[in-house]
């Protein structure tokens, strides 16, 4: 049986932890591999590690570090398949989606890879007589990440590479779920000329994260999970006086307006819902019809039908299986609880299976309409293939019933008219909007910007913000002599 090994000081090595963790094909509950939790020890030794290898990476020259990440770059795309394969067998992903994840992750490789150009300070020239000021962004020290099972790729790269580029060095604690692609991640970023220390991986889960959170030796945590934890995580992270940025759940609306164009319009509709499995932060879980676009429910419904869960390697199959039995039975059950508190199940996937491999966690798509605010369907971030159809009468109503909800990390808006995009974007209280587009997800030259009880902190994930979260500003205030003539001492605070 493959042991994952944890990565310290450079060196993949066993842990001599007597906690283990099955990671599990979620198709077939195949047991691929073990995971440990590391002992406190082997924590400790990866923060140290981190620690000492700060010392001399800080003061490599930013090119240097930025190609560095170019080469990584361009073994990630090397290594596509061959990581997307992995993510496919220890999540159960489709190959094309997998691939998708990889891919989204080496945008933000790319991005770090401009670090020079990022990293600029600002300058102004004559503050006061022949005195200047400049800045500069300086990396903070040990950085930590946290991150969830749904991208095993994408979401520990939108972290170490940033962190990294910008002088810092690294501890990842990957989810216990899928930590078979963060590893290959891993490797590849030794390939790429990473030195030793750089990055280090313990994994584990609570225990291990609560040893993170109180380690001094830590600057700032980043994290990519569930509302509960990350709450917990920004509590007690910013307890012991670290940065923390948390992206946590979701429910993400759609809005349909009349007049948008219905072939598209459902198509999208139906791809964001039930795509993964719904098993993404961005996904849509409410479709807001306005008007009389909900006559459009009967073609949601049979793109719905169309919709077939299985195998990643089938190239007709959707999406693939839930995580765990545990997701699957939560998904179930909330089900059954839209249907016992009176909202209609125009399909359910409640009882879907897949021929041969009936051990799945498989749900297939499943559409309710009539939902109201009050239902747990409605309440919940469910994260599963599961969409609810909410009916309102103008646009209005459809911006307050989004400005309600507590979460606020993306919704969309399909519509033909110009003016009904430009007072949704400006009036609707989320943090990533679509305009005709279902998963706005930003690029990573722009920030993953989630709102309200879907982020927690204050500099959100890559890009320029992802900077200032992974680097502290010095201004420096500068005068050099050049004449003989001396004042008496200056006994005010303005600058002479
Ligand atoms: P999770 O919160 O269960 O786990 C995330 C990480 O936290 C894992 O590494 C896990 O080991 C660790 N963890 C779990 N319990 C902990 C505890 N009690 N104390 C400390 N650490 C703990 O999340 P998940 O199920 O892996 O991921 C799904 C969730 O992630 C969904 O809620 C989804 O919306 C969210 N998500 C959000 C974004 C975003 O950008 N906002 C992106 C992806 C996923």
């Amino acid at each position: 049986m493959h042991q994952v090994p944890l990565y310290i000081n450079g060196e993949f090595t066993q842990s001599s932890s007597e906690q283990w963790i099955d990671v599990v094909n979620p198709a077939n509950q195949e047991v691929l591999a073990k995971v440990p939790c590391a002992t406190e020890q082997e924590v400790k030794a990866a923060i140290d590690s981190a620690q000492e290898a700060f010392k001399t990476w800080r003061n490599v020259p930013v090119p240097e570090r930025a190609r560095i990440m170019m080469k990584y770059a361009a073994l990630l795309k090397e290594h596509q398949e061959e990581i997307a394969t992995i993510i496919c067998h220890e999540l159960g992903k489709t190959f094309e989606d997998a691939k998708g994840d990889v891919w989204r992750g080496i945008e933000v490789v790319e991005q770090a890879a401009n670090a020079p150009a990022m990293m600029m300070g600002e300058t102004v020239e004559n503050v006061a007589r022949n005195i200047d000021t400049y800045s500069y962004t300086q990396p903070l020290g040990v950085c930590a990440g946290i991150t969830p099972f749904n991208f095993p790729a994408m979401i520990p790269l939108w972290m170490f590479p940033m962190a990294i580029v910008c002088g810092n060095t690294f501890v990842l604690k990957p989810s216990e779920q899928d930590p078979l692609t963060p590893m290959r991640l891993v490797e590849l970023f030794e390939e790429a000329g990473a030195p030793k220390g750089v990055l280090q991986v313990v994994h584990g889960t609570k225990d291990q994260v609560d040893q993170i959170l109180e380690a001094p030796e830590i600057k700032a945590v980043s994290f990519v999970g569930s509302c509960n934890v990350g709450h917990y995580i920004y509590s007690k992270g910013t307890q012991h006086k670290k940065r923390v940025q948390a992206c946590v759940g979701a429910k993400n609306h759609m809005v349909i307006m009349p007049d948008a164009p219905k072939a598209q319009t459902v198509n999208n509709l139906v791809g964001a819902s039930v795509g993964a499995g719904g098993q993404r932060c961005m996904g849509i879980s409410v479709a807001v019809f306005v008007g009389s676009s909900k006559e459009w429910v009967e073609d949601i419904k049979k793109g719905f039908e169309g919709v077939r869960p299985g195998l990643w390697n089938d190239p007709e199959a959707a999406y693939g299986p839930q995580t765990t039995p545990q997701a699957k039975q939560r998904i179930l059950s909330l089900i059954q609880s839209g249907k016992d508190q009176g909202a209609t199940c125009l399909v359910d996937g409640s009882d879907y299976t897949v021929e041969g491999y009936e051990a799945g966690n498989w749900v297939g798509p499943t559409l309710f309409t009539d939902v109201t605010e009050e239902m747990e369907i409605y309440k919940e971030e469910i994260f599963g293939p599961v969409l609810s159809c909410v009916f309102v009468d103008t646009l209005d109503e459809a911006i307050a019933l989004i400005n309600r909800n507590p979460y606020g990390n993306g919704t969309s808006l399909f519509t033909a008219s110009g003016a009904a995009a430009r007072k949704f974007q400006q009036q609707i209280e989320v943090g990533q909007v679509g305009i005709n587009i279902p998963i706005p997800v930003p690029l990573p030259f722009f920030s993953f910007t989630g709102w309200k009880n879907s982020f927690y902190g204050d500099q959100h994930t890559y890009g320029k913000q992802g900077v200032r979260f992974y680097t502290e500003t010095k201004t420096v205030t500068s005068r050099w002599f050049d004449d003989e003539v001396v004042t008496g001492p200056n006994m005010s605070i303005n600058l002479r």
